[in-house]
């Protein structure tokens, strides 16, 4: 899972977050990638905040696609 704006050729970072998921609560520790350019920026704390607040854990990302 990238996070954020990266270019082609961007030297891209991992980071491990410990996510919760939206709907269950569920602790999923998960980890992201982020160009190094982009990492860090305010842009990319609003996106990491959203990608946060919307996470869902496999389980419940499931349970949503067969309701769709
Ligand atoms: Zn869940």
């Amino acid at each position: 899972m990238i996070i954020g704006k990266h270019d082609k050729g961007d030297k891209m970072i991992q980071i491990d977050l410990d996510l919760q998921c939206s709907n269950c609560g569920k602790n999923v520790p998960g980890g992201i990638k982020a160009s190094e350019k982009y990492y860090g920026t305010e842009l990319f704390e609003k996106e990491l905040e959203l990608f946060q607040e919307n996470y869902l854990c496999g389980i419940c990302r499931d349970k949503k696609r067969l309701k769709n």
